[in-house]
């Protein structure tokens, strides 16, 4: 899958040739008839939520022009009002938040803004893989601490911990940036609350700045509670908390993420964005503001949008574990997210999958399952560098797809015979 540069390629986009999500949708294109690979809904979110854009479109010139830079006024207000409970704080609409597109663009300006040539940035593995890239596109050092299986074969993602000391350690002068993902992807792990404090302890410590990726939050499972870094003693000022419309409100498409903190850390993302996208779509931002402020008058209800999708998805998870674990699989329970970790090693042997070239198992793997059963998953060693060997045991697969898919998935895995294919 190595991909040679084109030739006028500057040198700084170097390191990021090889991309997970483009090399399998290529694949998967090619071959997939089940496609439980790259994290996107295959159906659309309730009708309200398409009607509001459709509702923007049609009413004159307001919405078809710019907005505001820093984020649409009726959308930053409805963010403000939506988060700042949850953030257990006033939060200033005008000076504390910023729309971006996607929380792809609030995560590369708070890089570009944050990290300066030889910074160090810390890398919770599985991390999801644009940090990588875009720590080394600030020029900054990438610094890995993985999460580690705390018993032999973990059968849920709280099972996933980091090494007290080994994470200290990690931590030196150089520190600027640690990046959290909360609830994580690919794993679905929930942090707990002392293993934030033990982060936020290290972070004020080291006066280290915290990018806390919070894109799942809507998605937590009865069990795990979701605690928001930011909210912990010390932390709001040196924490960016990021979310978006993809995960929320279930359009990926719709390129909608936004960024909370201190004015301080977002005036520094703010002067990235001006200088590179300016301003987001305005249609869409009045659209998400719309249906913010309808889930924020019913929220934590049965009826509010959060609840059903998290209700809808929670039994998707339940359907999925247990078509897996039927066919043999042996699974890691995500607290969150909508995604399922598989170990398929029970499954195949190296030998049968090896196609000769030296990729991790678990992306032999991945194509093998795709070219011989037409199944489209994603290897997690992709989000992992120092960790690989661990999770190439593993394939992520997304259930966030219609129960009608996820009930064919029960024949493919049927066909997986390992003695049968051998
Ligand atoms: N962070 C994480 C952890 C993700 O999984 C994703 C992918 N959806 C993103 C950020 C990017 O989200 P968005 O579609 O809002 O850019
Ligand atoms: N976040 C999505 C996932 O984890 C992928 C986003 C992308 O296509 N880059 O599957």
């Amino acid at each position: 899958m190595t991909t040679q540069p084109p030739k006028r390629l500057a040198n700084r986009l170097h390191h990021c040739l090889e991309n997970i999500w483009l090399d399998f949708t290529r694949c998967k294109t090619k071959y997939s008839e089940i496609d439980v690979g790259v994290g996107l809904p295959d159906y659309p979110p309730s009708e309200h939520i398409q009607r509001a854009l459709a509702d923007v479109a049609m009413e004159g010139n307001t919405y078809l022009q710019y907005t505001r830079d820093q984020g649409h006024p009726r959308l930053v207000k409805a963010i403000a009002a939506l988060h700042g409970p949850l953030l257990g704080r006033d939060i200033d609409p005008m000076s504390e938040i910023i729309v971006t597109h996607g929380a792809y663009e609030s995560l590369v300006t708070a890089f570009l803004s944050l990290v300066n040539p030889g910074d160090e940035v810390i890398l919770i593995e599985p991390f999801f893989d644009a940090y990588k890239s875009m720590t080394k596109l600030a020029e900054g050092t990438p610094v890995y601490v993985p999460l580690r299986p705390s018993v032999e074969s973990p059968t849920s993602s709280a099972d996933w911990v980091l090494d007290p000391q080994e994470l200290e350690n990690k931590f030196s002068a150089n520190t600027k940036l640690l990046m959290l993902n909360n609830p994580n992807n690919p794993i679905g792990k929930v942090f707990k609350r002392e293993e934030l404090e033990m982060l936020a302890t290290l972070c004020i410590k080291h006066d280290v700045i915290c990018i806390s990726d919070e894109v799942y939050e809507w998605l937590v499972y009865p069990g795990a509670e979701h605690v928001r870094i930011a909210t912990l003693p010390g932390m709001w000022e040196r924490t960016i908390t990021i979310s978006s419309a993809s995960k929320s409100f279930s359009v990926t498409g719709w390129r909608v993420g936004w960024s909370i903190g201190p004015k301080e850390l977002i005036d520094c993302q703010m002067i990235s964005h001006q200088n590179g996208d300016a301003t987001c779509a305005t249609p869409v931002q009045e659209a998400i503001a719309r249906c913010m402020e309808i889930e924020l008058a019913k929220i934590n209800q049965p009826c509010c949008h959060f609840t059903q999708q998290r209700t809808a998805l929670l039994s998707k998870r339940n359907l999925l574990i247990e078509m897996a674990r039927n066919a043999g699989f042996k699974v890691c329970v995500p607290e969150a997210g909508y995604f399922l970790l598989v170990d398929w090693t029970a499954f195949a042997t190296r030998e049968m999958i090896d196609d000769g070239t030296n990729i991790a198992s678990d992306f032999q793997f991945a194509i093998w399952l795709l070219k011989n059963h037409k199944i489209a998953t994603i290897p997690p060693s992709a989000f992992c560098e120092e960790s690989k060997d661990t999770m190439s045991n593993y394939v992520r697969l997304c259930y966030f797809k219609t129960d009608e898919l996820l009930n064919k998935i029960e024949t493919y895995f049927a066909s997986l015979n390992p003695l049968k294919d051998c």
